[in-house]
């Protein structure tokens, strides 16, 4: 028999709803607000705005949810990597206590947007389970679960086989079972947001890249090759696919890479040993393996990667090893289809609200964390521009501050996967052994 070879595109646009009409930006356009980047950040915003009876524009240099977003493993994963009082210490009490009121609601915010938007994308929320693949790890987690469920959150510790009976995994020892948590068809998650701002009002434009963006005569004045668009307010949502529209934007963030990939689809069986119930996992590597099901009972699995190419220094070989070490039982299940995206890696691992000048902001850096923070986020930019004071916000406005060397360690991005991976595997040994059967 021959072996199925995985194809390189991305599955979601294989089983997403319709992207929303929409053209080329030619000729002028005149609005209250343009949202340049039309992933979730953009779409979420967009629709905020139009809701709220603002005229919008919305443009993308490829297409709706082209980016990360539909590209994504569509993961709700709804707590930071930081404690409550770690985020208070950071962003001072105001904004720290404000986010961490929205963050406990993060996660049903998002499905309830979901269902008040009739948006069709496969939504489950069947929970997460957030395991540590070492000792230090699970210590480390422990710590920051019981913060979090002080604070309000559902997390429950899981020790043993109950980590295996609450995920299919015999990898993993300890984990965090957070109720909150769920999954997502990203592109059809990211369409549905701009087919419902659409539906309200606003301009959808694709194929447009916009390449400069200046004052003219007391109001934002955005060009692409066809066209251009005036507004009172420009709102910048253009991620790890940033490019230079604001100078030093894209300097904020590093863009590393997530490989990805859908298997062919589990048996019944299957199905309900492995991630039961519909629930995802992902792990504390700094590779992050990551898993979910698609709609059709396909697993999707990830791990951080090198290049927009998957294969690029190995990248599918360790995507094939990582799904063998989190579910040995699938070694052998055929792939069909493997992809990539970009995520901005801010230095704090949380995004960055800006304003770099009256009339402009910008919502970056979600650093693997996207599906229920980028509608914070959204919210946040649409609650900003129809008028909400900066101090009332979950995130404070900082200014845009170009990583040291950013040129530099960009370079390195392809090799931060494998290098990665030899610091998980030397941690396993070292500190995990004794949790760790699989590696
Ligand atoms: C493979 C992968 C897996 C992931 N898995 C998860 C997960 O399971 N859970 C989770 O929480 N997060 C995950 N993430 C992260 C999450 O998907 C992102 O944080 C989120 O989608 C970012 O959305 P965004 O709208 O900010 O950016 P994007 O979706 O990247 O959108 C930015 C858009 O801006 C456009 N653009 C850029 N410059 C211009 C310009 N000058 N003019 C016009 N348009 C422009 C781009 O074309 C792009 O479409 C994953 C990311 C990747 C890549």
């Amino acid at each position: 028999m021959r072996k199925k070879v995985a194809k390189e595109e991305i599955h979601w646009t294989f089983t997403a709803s319709a992207a929303p009409n929409c053209a080329k930006l030619e000729g002028t356009v005149d609005v209250d607000v343009l949202v340049i980047g039309a992933g979730l950040t953009g779409c979420r915003t967009a629709l905020g705005l139009a809701d709220a009876g603002v005229s919008v524009a919305l443009v993308d240099s490829k297409g709706i949810g082209w980016g990360a977003s539909g590209r994504s493993g569509g993961q709700c994963n709804p707590i930071w990597r930081q404690t409550p009082l770690e985020l208070v210490e950071r962003l001072g009490a105001r904004h720290g206590e404000t986010l961490i009121k929205t963050t406990l609601t993060a996660a049903d915010d998002l499905f309830s947007d979901i269902r008040k938007y009739d948006i069709g994308c496969d939504a489950v929320q069947a929970g997460w389970v957030q395991a540590a693949h070492t000792r230090k790890a699970a210590r480390h987690m422990s710590a920051l679960g019981k913060a979090w469920a002080a604070a309000g959150a559902d997390i429950v510790e899981l020790d043993g086989d109950a980590v295996r009976a609450a995920s299919g995994s015999p990898a993993y020892s300890f984990a965090l079972r957070h109720a909150a948590g769920g999954h997502v068809q990203p592109l059809s998650l990211t369409r549905g947001y701009a087919r419902a701002a659409a539906a309200r009002g606003a301009q959808l434009f694709k194929n447009t890249r916009m390449t400069s963006l200046e004052r003219a005569d007391g109001r934002w004045r955005a060009r692409s090759d066809k066209g251009e668009i005036t507004a009172e307010n420009v709102v910048l949502t253009t991620n790890a696919y940033t490019n230079d529209v604001w100078p030093g934007l894209r300097k904020t963030f590093l863009p590393l890479v997530s490989n990805i990939m859908a298997t062919e689809p589990l048996s019944d069986t299957q199905q309900q040993e492995i991630l039961p119930g519909k629930v995802t996992i992902s792990d504390s590597r700094l590779t992050i393996f990551y898993s979910r099901y698609d709609r059709d009972g396909r697993l999707i699995f990830g791990c951080v990667g090198s290049s927009d190419t998957v294969d690029t220094l190995g990248g599918f070989v360790r995507l094939r090893r990582g799904l063998k070490i989190v579910f040995p039982q699938l070694a052998d299940i055929p792939v069909i289809r493997k992809w990539a995206g970009r995520i901005a890696v801010t230095p704090e691992m949380m995004p960055h609200l800006h304003e770099p000048a009256p009339g402009v902001l910008a919502g970056v850096g979600f650093s693997g964390r996207g599906i229920a923070m980028t509608s914070v986020m959204g919210r946040t930019l649409s609650a900003k521009v129809l008028g909400t004071c900066a101090d009332d916000l979950p995130f404070p406005i900082v200014p845009i501050t170009p990583l040291p060397f950013h040129g530099l360690t960009r370079r390195f991005i392809p090799l931060v996967a494998p290098a990665m991976t030899l610091k998980d595997r030397f941690d396993t040994l070292m500190d995990g052994a004794l949790l760790h059967k699989g590696a």
